[in-house]
């Protein structure tokens, strides 16, 4: 049959059947796994999957990437990736929770902790987020401090699916006002309002519930949101909180991420910055014999990093803190001192990043002076 369709063999005999049906025979069964696996019930117990590469000799460039890729099992990547991923591939799935279990970790996913100090386990990580229960139950050793941010902010959602991450700011009869959003989902975006204390009080922010404060925004940012009206989930008015902790370890308690840092929204970097700690904290206990030294090694070499992208958040949260008065400059210079405002942005950087606006910036620099 495969002489008569005019195919050729590149191996033994039967290796192109064997290849379209070992494939098609896998193909049938992982989408019979994959229907099993997006059970809701089962997604709760086992609510992370990584990607395996197969380990083929001559792998494709882009399963090798794959591998060890964690996402959650709901994410749609696995729509258009849950192997195999085309002919021969031999990749695999692992769900996070059955390996933990092969490795006789309990998992308890879903459960609050409430005394961390009594946690029977070699290590405690506190990746527990802002109000981490970890770094006060070890609050002295961990050294924290705490201080907010002047400017108000509150955090909503919209329905108009922006197409890239912009600034909207607007004069309005309260004062400056200022709005972040950016696209999360097909048809969802992100959409954060912030003023300045004066602003917050002059329009009434303090005395208004969360649904009155989302139809004022909606009201006043009307024009970008196309008249649509803004979606709460907890989106109460806040100062943006400045934490950093002087210890990361305390005995075999270890904290990471929002645990022991915050990074102002404005540079978008507070999930990366968790995730790096993650990283440097499975680097420092794989390459070191002991706890001791690892969590040593974590201590010395992780938090000097984290600071540099603390400091150019608090440099670009600080922007923020006055960007009223910022208003009153020519647009280009206006966009110009955004752009610049996180301290780590230089004239050369800006000219290789983008030529256009440093070219049209120096010319309206050169017309107005
Ligand atoms: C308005 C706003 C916008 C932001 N935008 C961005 C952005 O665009 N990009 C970006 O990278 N970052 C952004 N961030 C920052 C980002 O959200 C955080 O830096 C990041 O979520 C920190 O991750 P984390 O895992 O350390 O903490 P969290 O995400 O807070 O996770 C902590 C987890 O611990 C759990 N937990 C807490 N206590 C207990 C307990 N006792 N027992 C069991 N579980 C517990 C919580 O349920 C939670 O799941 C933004 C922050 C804000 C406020």
């Amino acid at each position: 049959m495969v002489k008569k369709n005019g195919w050729d063999y590149k191996g033994e005999r039967n290796w192109r059947t064997r290849v379209i049906y070992t494939t098609n025979m896998s193909t049938t069964y992982a989408a019979g796994r994959l229907a099993q696996l997006k059970d809701p019930e089962l997604q709760k117990v086992a609510p992370f999957w990584m990607y395996r590469h197969g380990g083929s000799s001559d792998p494709r460039p882009q399963h090798v990437k794959w591998d060890r890729l964690v996402l959650r099992a709901n994410d749609p990547w696995w729509q258009t990736h849950y192997p195999p991923n085309g002919w021969g591939c031999r990749c695999t799935i692992q769900i996070l929770t059955e390996r933990a279990r092969g490795l006789d970790v309990p998992n308890r996913i879903g459960t609050a902790v409430d005394d961390p100090v009594d946690l029977d386990a070699d290590l405690v990580v506190g990746a527990d987020g802002l109000n981490s229960l970890v770094r006060s139950a070890f609050e002295t050793q961990f050294k924290p401090t705490m201080d907010y941010f002047d400017n108000r902010f509150a955090w909503f959602g919209a329905t108009v699916p922006f197409d890239t991450l912009t600034q909207t700011f607007i004069e309005t009869e309260f004062g400056p006002m200022n709005a972040h959003h950016y696209r999360f989902a097909p048809d969802r975006s992100t959409f954060i309002v912030e003023c300045e204390d004066a602003t917050f009080r002059k329009a009434g922010f303090d005395g208004l519930g969360e649904e009155a404060s989302a139809e004022r925004c909606s009201a006043l940012f009307a024009d970008v949101l196309n008249g649509t009206k803004l979606v709460t989930n907890k989106s109460m008015w806040r100062r943006f909180p400045k934490l950093w902790c002087e210890n990361w370890v305390a005995g075999k308690h270890v904290l990471l991420g929002d645990a022991v840092h915050t990074a102002h929204f404005s540079i978008g970097s507070g999930t990366r910055l968790a995730l790096e700690d993650a990283i440097a904290l499975v680097h420092a206990l794989a390459e070191h014999p002991s706890l001791e030294q690892a969590l040593q090694a974590y201590q010395q070499q992780r938090p000097p990093i984290a600071r540099k992208i603390v400091d150019a958040a608090n440099t670009s949260a600080t922007w923020y803190e006055t960007f009223g008065e910022k208003m009153g400059l020519a647009p280009m210079d206006f966009a110009h001192d955004y752009l610049m405002r996180s301290g780590r942005m230089t004239e050369e950087k800006l000219r290789q990043i983008a030529p256009q606006f440093a070219a049209d910036h120096a010319a309206h620099r050169a017309m107005a002076d």
